[in-house]
Formats: structure tokens, sequence, C-alpha cells
């Protein structure tokens, strides 16, 4: 049977961490991957999840199952951390899943268990594993403009016009901050009008948010997501802790499904434990135990937060050492959007033959669509990119 068996496309992004790897030269710059780095170039174990895996590793008596829905306590924590109070707990039905992959998963996997005929809009452009995913779930899916190649900035008019054409019952997924792959995302205005939009529509938002604490701050990044969790009937959210709490390889996420009307919670619940049941029966423990102890330990809490702080910071420095070098080697302002966008990443408008040659006669490595990882840079390398940028004309 295996001989039926095609081919399938190689991802696009490990394909050029292969490449970096295999590249000689010491001075290249790996800025691919979505992996924060420190500026030695180490994805650091963040100091509370250390503590707290010391910790767990005194008191933990057992290794038997938690239950479908992963421990309460993760649930609990994490809910306060990206709603707040902005809905009330029992609005929240919530599953563990591995990763924020996994939440992204199951929710698609609701979506066609609750409407099989919904679409789901997705901005052009988007992580292109929510792409991939929805095409393996055979899910129809609509691109809405997002980008301004020119401006650097969100084409909200574009953006809008393309989401006048939802009907009641499609989806919107939209990136509740530091939007991967452009790093360009909406104003608080342009958030309402999007919420009032799709209750216009009958629509249902998911929102993936992958980065929270990366862009302006823990709960300055949870705003739009609360906004749209207290502002539309039921809303999906895909929330991953691999970035803010640095587990990439624990495989931590959790999806949560709000509703305004009390009585479908339950069901909900039901069948978001039901999905965890067909897919891998229970989500790893490990990661959403450490989170669940960092932010529930005040002590830990604070180092942490102050931990994601300094992280957040030396990007949004980077952010404004390269935009302001690249202002003074170009004598113009065309690259300022990278001071403006937040997150771990910035979509530069570069032309795929740039970027080539950037890899080709300088070593930056870069995702084929110009993004950049900010965090691949520091205070030495970013001359060096500016210098690159400016030397292949672009
Ligand atoms: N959503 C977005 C937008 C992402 O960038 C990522 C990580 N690259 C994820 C979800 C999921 O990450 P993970 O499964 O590693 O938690």
């Amino acid at each position: 049977m295996f001989e039926h068996l095609n081919e399938q496309p190689k991802d696009k992004i490990l394909a050029l961490m292969q490449a970096f790897k295999d590249d000689p030269r010491e001075d290249k710059i790996d800025l691919g991957v979505g992996v924060y780095k420190n500026a030695e170039g180490v994805t650091p174990i963040m100091r509370a999840v250390k503590q707290a895996e010391r910790q767990w590793w005194e008191q933990e008596t057992t290794k038997a199952y938690t239950g479908l829905a992963g421990d309460p306590a993760f649930s609990d924590a994490m809910i306060g951390l990206v709603l707040g109070d902005a809905v009330a707990r029992d609005q929240v039905a919530a599953v563990a899943t591995p990763g924020g992959t996994g939440a992204v998963r199951q929710a698609f996997d609701l979506i066609r268990m609750a409407n099989p005929s919904a679409r789901v809009f997705v901005s052009d452009p988007t992580w292109p594993n929510h792409l991939s995913i929805l095409k393996h779930m055979a899910i129809e899916t609509v691109m809405y403009r997002y980008f301004d190649a020119e401006s650097g900035g969100v084409d909200f008019a574009g953006m809008m016009e393309d989401l006048g054409q939802m009907r009641a019952g499609d989806v919107v997924l939209l990136h509740g901050c530091c939007h991967n792959p452009t790093g360009a995302n909406l104003t608080g205005p342009e958030w309402q009008a999007v919420i009032d939009l799709v209750n216009a529509k009958g629509v249902v938002p998911m929102i993936d948010i992958a980065y929270q604490g990366f862009g302006d701050g823990l709960e300055a990044d949870a705003a739009a997501t609360r906004m749209v969790a207290s502002g539309c009937p039921e809303v999906l959210i895909a929330a991953s802790c691999s970035k803010n709490f640095g587990i990439y390889r624990e495989r931590t996420g959790l999806l949560m499904a709000v509703a305004q009307e009390r009585g479908l919670h339950a069901v909900t619940q039901g069948n978001l434990a039901y999905l965890n049941r067909q897919n891998y029966s229970f989500p790893p423990d490990h990661g959403a135990r450490m989170v669940s102890l960092v932010l529930t330990d005040d002590a830990l809490r604070v180092d942490w937060q102050a931990e994601l702080e300094d992280v957040r910071n030396g990007m949004l420095a980077l952010r404004e050492q390269l935009s302001s070098e690249l202002r003074r080697l170009s004598g113009s302002d065309r690259y300022g959007f990278i001071a403006q966008h937040r997150g771990m990443f910035s979509r530069l408008g570069l032309s795929p033959e740039i970027v080539e040659r950037l890899r080709a006669e300088h070593g930056i490595y870069m995702v084929g669509d110009s993004r950049i990882n900010i965090a691949g840079l520091n205070r030495d390398t970013v001359p060096k990119l500016a210098q690159a940028i400016i030397e292949v004309g672009a």
C-alpha cells in the first residue's frame, strides 16, 4: 500500500535550517526558523521553568494519566493569562493540546464537526502550517488581503473588503498579536471594526495567539483577544506556550472555546475532550505542569515575567537598531516599519531573488518571503544585515 503514497512537499523553513547548518561560512546569520535565541544564539530554558522543574521532580508522585482535557489547573492558569477577566470562567471550555499546533488542529476539527460547510478565512500571508493543516483536512480556505508590501503595514481596507465576502457560519482566523510572518498588526479601532463585521455577518472568529508577551507586553498582547472574547457570541482561541515559556519541545498549548450562551459550555467541553480522545487521548502533561506551576507561584511568576520582558525588550532594541541603521545607510525611512512591527518576525518585502542573493553572497538566511526572525540577530550582526540589504540594492 505504501507505493500509493505521494512525496510530500518539503517544509521550506526546515529545509532552510538544514542549508544553514551545511553552510561552512563562519559569519553566516540564521534568521529563518521561529525560535527565540539570545545574543549568544542560544534558546535558553527560562529560569522560572527550570526552577519549577526542580520543584516538580521532588513533588511528583505518579505519572498516571491526567484527564482528557489535561490538568484543570493548567486550563485555569492559561485562561487567566490569555483572557484575564474578559469573560467568566464558566463561559470557557478548554483542553490542553500538544503545542499551539495541536490547538489549531483541534479547533479546525471542532469547526468541521459543528459546521462541515464552514469556510475558514485566513490572512494573506499567514503561518504556512495554517494552510497546510486546512488543506490536509479538506476545509475550504479563503485568503483575505492583509499585508501591504509598500508600507510594511496592514492593508486594512483590502482586508475589510475581502472579509465582506464572509457568510454566516464561516470562520475567520486572526493572529491575536505579533502576526506571523509579517509582524504587522491591527490597531485597537481596527480590531473593533473586525468584531462589528464578524458579528453583523454571524461569523465565528478564531484567534491564534502564539507570542503573548513578545510584542507590547503580556497584557497589551492579550488585549485584542480579550476584546474579541467579550465582544462576540462565540470564539475559538488557540494558545501556544512554546515561545513565551520557551518550552518548544514539551508541546504545550490550550484550545479555548468561549460562548456567551452558558448552556453551550457542557456540550462544547465534551466535544473538545472527545476530540482529544480521538486524536491522541491524553495531552502531554510536563510542559503544562510547568506553566501552571510558574503562573500560580508568585515568586516564579514574577521571575518569569521579568525574563520575558528582557526577551521582549531585547527584540525591540534590535528592531530599533536595524531600522535606524537602514535609515542611515539608505537615507530614507523605507524600512521604518521594522521598528513598528511587533513580535519575533518582520516581513521585509524583498523579492525571492534578493533573498537568494543575501543567502548566496552574504550567508544571510531568511525565509523565501523575506520574513526575518529578529531574535536571530544581535547587536553585532545588525549592521552586517543592514549593509547587505543595501548592497543587494533592496
Ligand atoms: N501559531 C503560530 C502563528 C505560530 O507561529 C506557531 C509556532 N510557529 C504556532 C501557532 C504553534 O506553535 P507550537 O505548536 O510550537 O506551540
